[in-house]
């Protein structure tokens, strides 16, 4: 398999002003071709700079990709340093010149001047032209002492050109020159209410193997087991990843929540849609991170969300009873953090059938305790729905 490296080029990505996106878009592509991404750099727009890492990259990868410096003006330094590079220097390719003095035609006007700049590429380098911007991007062919291909790939910075550049040329030139037979796919189930460790002692000896791997990533409550599977094609991939999950559902049964982009409080809210239990919820001590959880996107069943000032016990049942009563809601979820000589979270459900409480003491850093806690509340309440609905014959995930 071929190795890649990405370096994202722009000051303003060093800044902070720019988020680098394209890393990661450019990472899932070539996990998804089955090419190994093994390092991935940022650099400001300095040419020699950007040179001497892509030289230095070069030693390593098979393919270099670049993001951004494509630009018209005179701190667009790609063009320049991928052409040092490669040692050779950036000639003019006039059918570059004629595209973009189309392009810019379709607009009314005529290209300035320090646009030529865009016509000028490194020598030999093979165009991609770009018919979503004016900057045209290119690939550098190079060989090794042992005549090895090695590419280098320069792409535009604004992520839309990137992305569409990818697909229509970057994407069919790798599989074509690096003769790509095999695709890698990915499916990640979600767990919650189960620590890291535990689910770590329940698959290990699924994690050491090969093809399919299976690996853990734990985040605040939530532990994604991800499985990558290399394959010939989609349908190879999805039979060898079928067969590791269902092995790891018999293992980690109800810990298990959703897939890839499902979230814990849409599956939640959505199993409280289909029992027919609007939802009300209440948190203390937790600066608002329910409510903000609950909000970012529209879910089904909610009805409110409020902050109580009752923190446990028998307070904290009436002020969700009370909520539930005025909402009109038949569930009823609320957690509520708070410190002693320890961190407790208390989380209650109230359902038509009866109440359900739990006590957690939590041992992490506090500034993560409000996204835990959450993923308890959440967890609890998609547990006691599961239970509830299979009690009432009433299908549940
Ligand atoms: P242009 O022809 O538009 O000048 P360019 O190749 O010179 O393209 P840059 O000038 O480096 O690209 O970046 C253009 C814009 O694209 C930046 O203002 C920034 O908003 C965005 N951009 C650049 N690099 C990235 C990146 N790695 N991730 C996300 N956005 C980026
Ligand atoms: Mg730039």
């Amino acid at each position: 398999m071929p190795t890649a490296e990405i370096i994202t080029i722009g000051t303003e990505l060093l800044l902070g002003e720019t988020v680098d996106t394209n890393t990661a878009t450019l990472a899932r592509s070539l996990r998804t071709l089955g090419i190994h991404l093994y390092r991935t750099t940022t650099i400001g727009d300095n040419a020699e700079r950007i040179a001497a890492v892509i030289r230095e990259a070069l030693t390593r990868a098979d393919i270099v990709i670049t993001t951004g410096g494509l630009g018209p003006t005179i701190d667009d330094p790609t063009r320049e340093a991928v052409a040092m590079a490669a040692g050779v220097s950036t000639e003019f390719r006039p059918e570059l010149w004629e595209e973009i003095v189309a392009r810019v035609a379709a607009y009314g006007r005529t290209p300035g001047e320090n646009q030529k700049r865009q016509a000028y590429i490194p020598q030999g380098a093979i165009p991609i032209s770009n018919p979503v911007g004016t900057a045209p991007a290119f690939i550098v062919e190079t060989r090794d002492e042992a005549g090895g291909l090695h590419a280098v790939i320069s792409l535009p910075g604004v992520p839309r050109e990137m992305e569409y550049l990818l697909h229509h040329a970057v994407i069919p030139y790798l599989q074509q020159r690096f003769h790509l037979e095999e695709i890698i796919k990915v499916r990640t189930l979600h767990t919650a209410g189960v620590s890291e460790s535990v689910i770590d002692e329940q698959v290990g000896d699924l994690e050491t193997w090969s093809n399919p791997t299976v690996g853990l990533a734990a985040h605040s409550g939530i532990v994604d087991v991800r499985i990558t599977a290399r394959a010939r094609d989609e349908a190879a991939a999805d039979e060898m990843i079928a067969k590791v999950e269902a092995e790891l559902r018999a293992r980690l049964g109800e810990a298990i929540f959703g897939v890839d982009s499902e979230t814990l409080e849409e599956v939640t809210l959505t199993q409280a849609a289909r029992m027919g239990w609007p939802l009300a919820a209440l948190e203390h001590g937790l600066d608002g991170a329910l409510v903000k959880r609950l909000h970012r996107r529209p879910l089904p069943a909610l009805l409110t969300v409020q902050e109580t000032a009752a923190v446990q016990g028998e307070a904290l049942r009436r002020a969700l009873e009370d909520v539930c009563q005025a909402a009109g809601a038949k569930l009823g979820l609320a957690i509520s953090a708070w410190q002693d000589e320890r961190m407790n979270v208390e989380l209650l459900v109230r359902t038509p059938q009866g109440w359900h409480s739990r006590h957690l003491t939590y041992g992490g850093h506090p500034q993560n305790l409000p996204r835990w806690a959450v993923n308890m509340g959440l967890d609890q309440l998609r547990r006691v729905l599961v239970k509830e609905a299979g009690q009432s014959g009433r299908t549940g995930f």
